[in-house]
């Protein structure tokens, strides 16, 4: 058999196997069994997170002809035609690349006569902001009239650019960014499914990578099983998504925490020896420092043991200003030279900011120029 990739190996069929969006399940799947159906929905959210795959499971719970409380069934000829992108009266239609008006007046002039074989016509329009104003204008016609038998389910990444005359009429619904612990834990389901080896750090990192889409973070996996032999392993993953190995980041911070410029030299060297993306260097010290202020006020006694002496040896404040730091050296990364000397001017500057955070000020102390004027001197 071709090997099919893992997004589309493992996209939902079903709203149960959706990871995360519980809000919008939940509100569809009452709607379903109640029987209180919109005519047109809008699902908005980032790429990946799950639009045209609610899109197409509600696509079957609508045509299905023994729904299971609002679930498609997935064995009846309705769910198995949509399953399998040959049902007739389900019309998929790629705004972005379809935005011409002749091909949706033809889509849409088909919409006032009945099904041939399920109970609705559905339309699904994805990117429609991406439609043409003309476009617009005729799928408006059907959206302010539509026939009993028509469902409109709309998808978009960028709901600002969809005419309000035509949001109005949709009852709209926004997809959340899937967390890192979403991602990571439906990888591990993945990976135990099909019976490949993986590290747990491998699958935070492309957790991480993935920022929030789960179709993104199915390709990498995709990519990284291809990388491995046999095993997910962290390296492997820290080398794919050109990561830096952790022991370099707690290098960093420990020099720049003790003022040592040679060790802090030596580091930096060897890290340009490196294949790695300064950029995303910035990222997962971001990521640390966040671990750390986080292990300070709330501690773990399980946290890796670099993590234990750092967050002691750090104040809070040193903390929160190399955090600055970072994500300034982050936002100015485009404007730098080059990316290694963006990621440098970064580090330096959390080196010549250090000994100002931390110094600490007590509770006690009187900051110069503050004090009470006593009014009898
Ligand atoms: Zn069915």
């Amino acid at each position: 058999m071709a090997y099919q990739v893992l997004a589309r190996k493992w996209r939902p069929r079903r709203f149960a196997d959706l990871v995360g969006q519980t809000h919008v399940v939940g509100a569809l799947l009452n709607a379903l069994k109640q029987g209180r159906l919109h005519h047109a929905y809008l699902l908005t959210g980032t790429r990946g997170v799950g639009k045209t795959t609610i899109a197409r499971i509600l696509a079957k719970s609508l045509n299905c002809e023994n729904p299971n409380d609002g679930e498609p069934c997935g064995e009846c000829s309705a769910c198995l035609q949509i399953d399998s992108g040959r049902f007739v009266d389900l019309f998929e239609i790629d705004a972005a690349s379809n935005t011409g008006i002749d091909n949706m007046r033809e889509v849409l002039e088909n919409a006032q006569y009945v099904p041939t074989s399920g109970q609705y016509k559905i339309y699904i329009i994805d990117e429609v902001h991406m439609l043409s104003k003309s476009a617009f204008n005729a799928m408006l016609k059907t959206l302010e009239e539509p026939p009993e038998h028509v469902k409109f389910i709309l998808a978009t990444t960028d709901p600002h650019k969809v005419p309000i005359t035509v949001l109005s009429r949709c009852l709209q619904f926004v997809l959340r960014n899937l967390t890192v612990e979403q991602v990571s834990g439906h990888l591990r389901h993945v990976l135990e499914s099909e019976n490949i080896d993986f590290e747990d750090d491998a699958l935070q990192l492309l957790g991480r990578a993935a920022a929030g889409s789960m179709r993104d973070a199915l390709s990498l996996l995709d990519q990284s099983i291809a990388l491995s032999s046999g095993s997910v392993s962290a390296d492997s993953v820290r080398q794919m998504l050109g990561v830096v190995d952790r022991h370099y980041l707690f290098d960093l911070l420990n020099h720049i925490a003790d003022q040592n410029r040679e060790a802090l030299w030596q580091t930096l060297t060897e890290l340009t020896s490196r294949s790695i993306g300064f950029d995303t260097v910035l990222n997962e010290l971001a990521v640390l420092l966040q671990e750390l202020a986080v292990q300070q006020i709330l501690p773990q006694a399980d946290a890796e043991s670099d993590v234990l002496a750092l967050a002691q040896k750090l104040s809070s404040e040193e903390i929160q200003l190399y955090y600055q730091c970072v994500i300034h050296g982050k936002k100015d990364m485009p404007f730098a030279p080059d990316e290694y000397s963006g990621f440098l001017m970064t580090i330096l500057r959390m080196l010549s900011f250090a000994p100002l955070a931390a110094h600490e000020i007590s509770a006690d102390d009187t900051v110069e120029g503050t004090e009470l004027q006593d009014p009898k001197s």
